[in-house]
C-alpha cells in the first residue's frame, strides 16, 4: 500500500516536497511566527485565511450591522449547514450530521439516547485507549440511570491496539452500546471500522465512534461501515478553532426513534411557537439544545472547504507518506538515543500522529517548545506518562519539516539540552 523507500539526508525532504501535489495547501493558511515547526494539528488545527475574513465579516455586518435579522440571513439553520458540508468528510447522508454543543456533551446525548433505546441492555462499553472525557461521561450515564447500569473497559493487551479478541471478551446479550474512538488519541491505533461495528452488530449492541482523531485526515465511512453514531470534534484536524462546536451523527433510520436526554427549546419541533410542551423536532435537530455559539460556528465552514477541495484520499495519502517518513527517521536516529516508538508500525492500523517515548519525553517537550537559543522551535503536545506525540496535518506540515523536527530532537538529546528545563507540569500540556 504504501512505498518504503526513504533517504536519510534533508535533501530527499525537500524532494518529496517539490513533487507534492498537497503542498499549495500551507499558503491557505495564517502562519505568521517563522522558525516554527507546529505538530500538534490534531490537538488544535492552524487559522485558515479565510476564516479570518469569515470572522470579521460575522462581527462588522452580520453582528455589527444586521443584528437580530441575522438569524434569518443564515444564522438559524447553520447546526444543520455545517452538518450538511461535514458529511461527506465522515461518509453521511446530509441530514444524518448536526453541529452543535461539545464533543463531550454530543456524547452525553447519543450515548444516553441509544442506551434507552436498548431495553433490558444495561453495560455501556469503551476501551482503556479511549480519552477520558468518553469514559467519564460513559460512567456519568450509568450513575444516572441506576445501580443496574454499568460501564466494562476492554483493556488492550499490549497498551496500543486493541484487538477484537480484546474487544470480544466483554461484549455479551447485556451489552446495549459500544463507544470507541476511531483513532486512538494516545497511541493513534485506528481501528477497523467496519468489522468492530460488525463484531458490535452481532452481539445485538449499538456502535458509537468517536471521529475526533480521525476526520478530516483519515477516510472514515460511517454509513458503508453500518455505524449506529458517531461523534467528534471540529478544532482538531477540521481547523475549526479553539472550542468550536462539535458534531453528532445517527443513522437515519434510528433518528425518528432516539430522544434527547436535553430538551432545549432549539432540539423543539417549533422554537418559536413557545409552546409549553416540548416535542422533538425532526430528524437530527432534535439533538440541539440552545442558541449556537455563532461565532464559533463561523468558524468551522472555511477549515471543511479546503478538506473537501484538497480530497480526503490525497490527504490519507500524505498523511501515511509523512508518518512513514517519520518512523523512518525516528529509527534511524532517535532510536540509537533511547527512544522508542507507542504507535503501530503498519500505515493502515495508525491515524496521523506518531507517538514517540522517551523517560524524560517531558522535559525534551518543554526544551522542543522553548528553545534558549535562536533553534528552531518544534511544538508537539505531551501525554502522560512519556509520550511526545508528533501530529502531521498533511496541509499544512511539509516533508521537510518532519526531517527538521527528529534533527531538532535529536540535538537536544545528544547534548542533553533537556537538562536545563523543569519537568514541574503547567496546566495545559
Ligand atoms: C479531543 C477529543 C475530545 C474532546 O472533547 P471536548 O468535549 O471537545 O473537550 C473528546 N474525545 C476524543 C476522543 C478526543 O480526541
Amino acid at each position: 500500500m504504501t512505498e518504503t523507500h526513504f533517504e536519510s539526508g534533508i535533501g530527499f525532504a525537500r524532494r518529496a516536497d517539490h513533487h507534492d501535489p498537497l503542498s499549495k495547501f500551507r499558503m491557505s493558511f495564517f502562519i505568521p511566527e517563522t522558525n516554527i515547526i507546529y505538530l500538534d494539528g490534531n490537538s488544535l488545527g492552524r487559522l485558515p485565511h479565510r476564516t479570518r475574513e469569515r470572522l470579521q465579516q460575522a462581527l462588522d455586518y452580520q453582528w455589527g450591522t444586521r443584528l437580530i435579522r441575522s438569524w434569518n440571513e443564515g444564522w438559524y439553520d447553520m447546526p444543520s449547514r455545517l452538518g450538511a458540508r461535514l458529511a461527506p468528510i465522515i461518509g453521511a447522508g446530509e441530514d444524518e450530521v448536526i453541529v452543535g454543543d461539545s464533543t463531550s456533551l454530543n456524547l452525553f446525548k447519543a450515548a444516553w439516547a441509544a442506551t434507552k433505546l436498548q431495553k433490558g441492555r444495561t453495560r455501556l462499553i469503551t476501551d482503556d485507549l479511549n480519552f477520558p472525557t468518553d469514559i467519564y461521561v460513559l460512567q456519568g450515564i450509568a450513575n444516572q440511570l441506576g445501580p443496574d447500569f454499568e460501564v466494562t473497559i476492554a483493556r488492550s493487551s499490549d497498551g496500543l491496539t486493541l484487538t477484537s479478541e480484546d474487544l470480544e471478551k466483554v461484549l455479551n446479550e447485556e451489552t446495549a452500546l459500544v463507544v470507541l474512538s476511531h483513532v486512538a488519541f494516545k497511541s493513534a491505533y485506528m481501528h477497523d471500522m467496519k468489522a468492530v461495528t460488525d463484531l458490535v452488530h452481532s452481539h445485538g449492541a449499538l456502535m458509537l465512534w468517536d471521529l475526533s482523531h480521525s476526520a478530516g485526515v483519515v477516510p472514515v465511512q460511517l454509513n458503508e461501515a453500518g455505524a449506529d453514531l458517531a461523534i467528534g470534534c471540529t478544532y482538531k484536524y477540521l481547523n475549526g478553532g479553539p472550542g468550536a462546536p462539535a458534531y453528532l451523527f445517527a443513522k437515519k433510520e434510528l433518528q425518528e426513534k432516539m430522544e434527547s436526554p436535553i430538551w432545549g427549546w432549539f432540539g423543539d419541533e417549533n422554537p418559536f411557537a413557545f409552546n409549553l410542551g416540548y416535542k422533538p423536532a425532526p430528524g437530527m435537530s432534535r439533538f440541539l439544545v440552545g442558541t449556537p455559539p455563532v461565532l464559533s460556528m463561523t468558524g468551522i465552514e472555511p477549515g471543511l472547504d479546503l478538506i473537501l477541495k484538497a480530497g480526503i484520499g490525497s490527504i490519507r495519502k500524505k498523511s501515511i507518506r509523512l508518518t512513514e517518513y517519520l518512523m523512518f527517521l525516528i529509527d534511524e536516529k532517535l532510536k540509537p538515543l533511547g527512544f522508542t516508538t507507542g504507535t503501530p508500525g503498519r500505515a493502515e492500523n495508525r491515524g496521523s500522529h506518531v507517538a514517540l517515548r522517551h523517560p524524560e519525553a517531558f522535559r525534551i517537550c518543554q526544551a522542543m517548545i522553548f528553545p534558549a537559543d535562536n533553534n528552531v522551535k518544534v511544538i508537539p503536545d505531551f501525554r502522560e506518562p512519556d509520550n511526545i506525540r508528533l501530529g502531521v496535518a498533511p496541509l499544512y506540515n511539509s516533508y521537510e519539516e518532519m526531517y527538521l523536527a527528529i534533527e531538532r530532537i535529536e540535538r537536544i538529546v545528544e547534548e542533553k539540552l533537556y537538562l536545563n528545563y523543569s519537568g514541574e507540569r503547567a496546566g495545559v500540556t
